[in-house]
């Protein structure tokens, strides 16, 4: 009995980390999850630009099946994508019947380390896929926060660089874009013509990215980028006047999802909001900022210890870090200027500064990590540019999102902004609408105070 428990334990394990993998994916068909969506694709076009055939799949539509397969204490952002990966591994077996070669795809989800459960996802994803003899071999890679997103084990040597470039870029040029949606939506001259006008955009960069293959001509990206906003400024009427400005701050999948969060920024447009949602670069350059920490802090620890290997090791890795880090602020500028040469959206913020924020550890210390340490900064920084409110968005039971509600509470009410959390699981709360309607009303008394003259 026991040889066998122990013989069932080596198999399980031996599937997590084989099947759980980071290989070269050339060839494969690679399944991302949509998140946000101007994000999603654009990161499936950057693949694509390497020769990588990569398919956003199909989001929600397959809740049911995410909520069968789990426990119901499981983040609700496991729950969706998990419904997502089975949703379109069923209808793409029923397509294809025969044809189908499992092995032919490859389900691509991302981690990070910490204290936090989204380490967890896609081993928990493929325990479930493994209950389905026909998806056994239909292989999971990630890229992981412990190495900054690096894709150096699933693309060749020659390529894997090249790709972390374009992947950047292409997230910050999607930041960008919904930057200009935020700020033109509010105040389009015609009710849908923004949604119109940017999703033909998207599909612009989507064909120049994916043409601009591994050249690394981002002048051309940056040209249509420009263009973009150019265009979208256009659809704004100048007479309608400012509304209040809300931040969004959160769990990333949920404040980016809109079918997860209910579609939370257009709500508070349909109530008078002006929204600015947090970006997808931040979560990067927070991960590569925090990468960066823990090197010097190790080379500390060599050089207490007069550990000449270990200092050779994190003097060599800090300055990787310190590279990518520029690197990526210098990126993340560039694109911005961009829009900013015709419409004033929401520049980005560097990570430093949201350090900053949290006045020398005093309310939160990036060493504890998560994403509670870059909302919290976030929030401040939101209050620091006069937005007139801050909304927490967030799944229900999210650990770092709590601690970020826990602390910025007492604070904003000190500072008399208004303030909302926001938790979604996927039911439909009847006070929702009243509590977004109330926190509106607020951030507009809010705006009205700032405007009277002192
Ligand atoms: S950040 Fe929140 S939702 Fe994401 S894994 Fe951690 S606890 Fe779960």
């Amino acid at each position: 009995m026991m040889d066998k428990n122990i013989t069932q334990n080596n198999s399980f394990q031996e599937r997590l980390t084989s099947r759980v993998s980071q290989f070269d994916i050339s060839g494969k068909t690679l399944l991302i999850p949509d998140m946000a969506p101007f994000g999603s694709r654009l990161l499936a076009a950057g693949f694509k630009a390497f020769g990588v055939p990569a398919r956003v799949m199909e989001t929600y539509t397959g809740l049911e099946m995410g909520k069968e397969f789990t426990s119901g204490k499981e983040c609700f952002p496991c729950q969706v994508t998990l419904g997502d990966i089975l949703h379109f591994l069923h209808t793409e077996k029923e397509r294809l019947g025969d044809k189908f070669v499992p092995d032919q795809y490859v389900y691509f989800m991302p981690e990070a380390d910490g204290p936090c459960r989204f380490g967890m996802y896609n081993k928990l994803h493929r325990l479930v896929l493994d209950k389905f003899p026909e998806f056994e071999d239909v292989a999971i890679t990630y890229l992981s926060s412990t190495d900054s997103y690096q894709s150096s084990e699933i693309l060749p040597p020659e390529k894997s660089r090249l790709f972390r470039r374009l992947g950047y870029v292409a997230t910050i040029i999607a930041d960008v874009l919904d930057r200009i949606v935020w700020r033109v939506r509010p105040y389009e001259k015609i009710p849908g013509q923004t949604d119109e006008f940017m999703e033909k955009a998207l599909q612009e960069m989507e064909q120049a990215i994916e043409a601009s293959g591994e050249s690394r001509d981002f002048k051309t990206l940056y040209s249509l980028l420009s263009d973009i906003a150019f265009r979208a400024r256009d659809l704004i009427d100048p007479e309608k006047p400012r509304r209040p400005r809300i931040g969004i701050i959160g769990e990333i999948y949920l404040r980016t999802h809109p079918r997860s969060n209910q579609d939370i920024i257009r709500e508070i447009e349909t109530y008078g909001g002006e929204v600015v949602d947090a970006t997808l670069g931040e979560w990067i350059n927070f991960v590569t900022y925090s990468n960066l920490r823990t090197t010097r802090r190790k080379w500390n620890q060599a050089w207490k210890n007069m550990d000449i290997k270990g200092l050779m090791e994190s003097s060599r890795k800090w300055l990787d870090s310190k590279i990518e880090i520029q690197y990526q602020l210098l990126r993340q500028k560039q694109a911005y200027a961009q829009a900013l040469k015709h419409l004033d959206i929401q520049d980005d913020h560097p990570i430093g500064l949201l350090e900053k924020r949290l006045d020398n550890d005093r309310l939160f210390n990036f060493d504890i990590g998560t994403e509670a340490a870059i909302s919290i900064g976030g929030a401040l920084e939101y209050v620091h540019d006069d937005f007139h409110g801050v909304v927490n968005v967030f799944p229900f039971t999210c650990m770092p999102s709590t601690i970020c509600s826990a602390i910025l509470k007492p604070i904003l009410l000190e500072k008399k902004v208004p303030f909302l959390d926001a938790p979604y699981d996927g039911s439909i709360q009847p006070n929702r609408d009243i509590a977004i309607r109330t926190f509106m009303y607020q951030a507009r008394q809010r705006l009205i105070k700032n405007q009277k003259p002192a």
